[in-house]
């Protein structure tokens, strides 16, 4: 059986933050993945850009250390230029040979196309996850783990208690199929939302147009006109990648009511394709500078925003968020807006009380997993409220929250203690240390 110090279960944001954390902190450290990339929805939904690293208006810092890391090596392949406003643009091929390169430098063991579908247990501590593969099943075993799957896949496997969508109501927030538009004349779309600010608007930082906001009149008419598809949304907004022409489209969205059917699934996934043909060719036709774009790829997979959360030794609260809570235990920050792709309501941002240069704290309690003495929950599936994982789930957030689970698992592994008992106030010194900002 393969055996580890630490075992993290998906490689998204979350996963990588806590496996290059162990792995520069002296664990033997595994990533399982069921994809064929690591990355998560930066990668495989095409998630371009890292929010949640700068505070909502971008005026200051609150995420630091392996998220720097990241970005220096994305840089270096090409994939980023750095903070645009309050967000880092990227380009997803870049970015899944920097995070590779970065798992390969650490000796970090990677698993694809590797689906842990359940665990074992002895007494209150996961002893290994079994994982499903072209070989059938097989066990992996680990020291400690972590549940980065976004959907608290391993959380739900030790049978413990999980949370699912909206509190009594039950749904989910909307998922995306986001698409990417080359060979955008950028001088002509400028002209164009001069000409035409009651149509859409294209903010200039450093003289490049970083985000398209194309108002709700121009869509909802074409929508009328049966000459777009596009039935969840009346407003799209579009991200330049970090190269010159090139924007990413996350206008697509989707009600899912059970994200574990796969029948459900699949017919979402071809939904969202159709939005994406008929939203392309909406754009081509109607905006200035698209008429000769062409559509580059769309994601491989369907962009989940929020599906299952575990339940911690605290559960993040709504007004947490809002009203900028600090905790003793703190060993992250975050500023995001609460950003709910509601399926009754559509897009719907909610910004925290104090405004948008302000920022609350993510207590380890709640990536402490209850009743588990060996599982940290980070990212989408940390313990929180519904409105509370709207705004931590950026991925800015869930690298912070991951490099927070990788420290800690190796003081549990020191100390032979359960998580929830780890010495806090050393954990946060160690996270400053490593260029973590609490
Ligand atoms: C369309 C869309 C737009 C968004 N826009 C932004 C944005 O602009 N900026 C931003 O910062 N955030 C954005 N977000 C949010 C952000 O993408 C996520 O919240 C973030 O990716 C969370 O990271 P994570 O690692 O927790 O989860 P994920 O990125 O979802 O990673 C989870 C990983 O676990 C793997 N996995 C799942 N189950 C299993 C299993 N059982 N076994 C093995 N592997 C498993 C998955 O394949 C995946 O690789 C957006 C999300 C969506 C969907």
């Amino acid at each position: 059986m393969d055996s580890y110090d630490l075992v993290i279960v998906g490689g998204g944001p979350a996963g990588l933050g806590a496996a290059l954390a162990g792995a520069k902190n002296g664990l033997k450290t595994a990533i399982i993945e069921r994809n064929p990339m690591l990355g998560g929805n930066w990668t495989h939904s095409y998630v371009v850009s890292i929010l949640g690293v700068y505070t909502y208006d971008g005026s200051e810092k609150i995420v630091g250390g392996i998220v720097d890391e990241i970005v220096e090596t994305l840089k270096g392949f090409g994939g980023t230029k750095g903070k645009v406003g309050n967000f880092i643009p990227f380009r997803p091929d870049e970015m899944k040979l920097a995070v590779s390169h970065l798992a390969d430098k650490y000796g970090i063991s990677t698993y694809f196309n590797s689906l842990v579908i359940g665990c074992k247990l002895s007494g209150n501590r996961i002893t290994s996850v079994t994982v499903v593969g072209k070989d059938g099943t097989h066990e992996v075993s680990g020291k400690e783990f972590v549940d980065s799957s976004g959907d608290a896949d391993l959380s739900y496997y030790t049978a413990s208690n999980a949370m699912e969508g909206k509190e009594g109501e039950g749904w989910h927030q909307e998922a995306t199929i986001p698409f990417r538009i080359a060979n955008v004349n950028e001088a002509e779309l400028i002209n164009f939302s001069k000409e035409h600010p009651e149509l859409i608007s294209a903010p200039l930082i450093e003289g490049k147009v970083s985000k398209i906001h194309i108002n709700p009149p121009l869509v909802e008419k074409a929508k009328k006109e049966n000459k777009l598809y596009l039935p969840n949304e009346n407003t799209e907004f579009l991200f330049n990648t970090s190269r010159e022409g090139e924007f990413i489209c996350n206008a697509t969205h989707a009600k899912i009511k059970d994200y574990k059917s796969g029948q459900e699934v699949a017919k979402a996934i071809n939904d969202l394709r159709h939005q994406v043909a008929s939203d392309f060719e909406f754009l081509k036709k109607n905006i200035a500078g698209f008429e000769n774009s062409y559509l580059m790829d769309s994601s491989p997979g369907i962009g989940m925003r929020e599906t299952r959360r575990g339940i911690g030794e605290y559960v993040l609260k709504r007004d947490d968020v809002l009203n900028g809570g600090r905790f003793e235990d703190h060993i992250a920050r975050c500023g995001h807006p609460l950003e709910i792709h509601d399926p009754n309501k559509g897009l719907v941002y909610i910004h925290l009380n104090k405004g948008d240069s302000s920022w609350y704290e993510i207590p380890y309690r709640s990536i402490v997993q209850k009743g588990i003495d060996n599982l940290f929950i980070i990212g989408r599936c940390l313990s929180a409220e519904f409105d509370a994982q709207a705004s931590a789930r950026v991925s800015g957030t869930a690298l912070a929250m991951g490099h927070a689970a990788g420290v800690a698992a190796k003081m549990c592994i020191r100390d032979n203690t359960p998580a929830k008992e780890v010495n806090v106030k050393e954990l946060q010194q160690t996270l400053k240390e490593q260029g973590a900002i609490l």
